[in-house]
């Protein structure tokens, strides 16, 4: 009932915020306090203390003790609600080495208890609704996207797993840059509604190219215009996702590929979550404040 009132206040976007541990013990961190009711306060280490404080304000905010499951429980009904026939899209944004992959993959040779949301959600999709399906092409536009059908979590589980790998090999051949890619996972759900209707919908989870700024001095060529179309493609997403939440007539949708592959999870009925990764260590202020703007403007 209480998520019922905090979704029609909130619209259909909201914001969830999650810090990973700080690694190195010795090294000073920047996050003051965390709230349950979704604030967070971090400290600008350039600053005396009594001006350091910067508040925020998110649906959730996820501190570094927060399990894979604590995370999934804030989110399983708005995946659940893909079944409803609600087109969802969840994305993780965040500087490189945040912790986006860890959110929605999960860590490199995870255990049962460390799988991310992809698998998690895929899992419970099967275990209350899905019994069988079939796939067929639906004219999807990605020169080198597949589309499967699944059975059980198991195909799922193996289908996230040889698109792991592909971008893992894709990176290699790339200077290790796995970083410099989007991930999106496509589910295109397809069933009966109680009266015999046909429901149609999809869940979309996305994994975001890391949105630190790539220093001009440092790369050029290829590589610069990489950085520069990710950090476009990351600007327009901000733009869509502000404009939604400001229900502007305009949505610019048709500024970046990314948002026009993911408009049919963005806008009109469907419901959208970013989670905004920080890296809570003094050395990532820059980029955790900048994070920190994004997260604002598209809430
Ligand atoms: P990104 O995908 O944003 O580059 P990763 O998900 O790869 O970042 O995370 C960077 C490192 O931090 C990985 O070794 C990952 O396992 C670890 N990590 C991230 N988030 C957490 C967390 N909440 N708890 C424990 N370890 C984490
Ligand atoms: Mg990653």
């Amino acid at each position: 009932k209480l998520y019922n009132m905090v979704q029609d206040l909130k619209g259909n976007i909201r914001v969830y915020c999650r810090v990973r541990p700080i690694f190195n013990s010795e090294m000073n961190g920047v996050i003051d306090y965390i709230g349950k009711d979704g604030s967070l306060f971090v400290l600008d280490p350039s600053k005396p203390y009594k001006d350091a404080r910067k508040t925020f304000q998110f649906n959730q905010v996820f501190g570094p003790t927060a399990s894979q499951d604590d995370v999934f429980r804030e989110t399983q009904p708005l995946i659940r609600s893909v079944m409803d026939g609600y087109n969802v899209c969840i994305f993780a944004y965040g500087q490189t080495g945040s912790g986006k992959t860890y959110t929605m993959s999960g860590p490199l040779g995870r255990s049962a208890t460390e799988m991310g949301i992809n698998y998690l959600a895929l899992s419970d999709l099967f275990l209350i609704y899905i019994r069988t399906c079939s796939s067929e092409d639906d004219g999807l536009s990605l020169p080198d996207a597949t589309m499967h059908s699944v059975n059980s979590t198991k195909d799922v589980l193996q289908l996230m797993e040889a698109g792991e790998v592909n971008r893992a090999v894709s990176s290699t051949s790339m200077n290790n840059r796995s970083s410099r890619s989007h991930s999106i996972f496509m589910v295109h759900v397809r069933g009966k509604d109680t009266s015999g209707g046909t429901l149609r919908s999809c869940l979309h989870l996305v994994d975001l190219a890391g949105s630190e700024r790539v220093d001009k001095s440092e790369v050029t060529g290829d590589r610069l215009k990489e950085a520069q179309y990710i950090n476009k493609s990351l600007s327009c997403l901000g733009d869509v996702i502000s404009a939604l939440a400001q229900k502007n007539s305009h949505i610019p949708y048709r500024n970046s590929k990314l948002t026009l592959l993911l408009q049919d999870s963005l806008g009109g009925q469907a419901k959208t979550l970013m989670f905004a990764h920080l890296s809570p260590e003094e050395d990532s202020f820059g980029e955790t404040i900048s994070t920190l703007k994004f997260a604002q403007r598209v809430s």
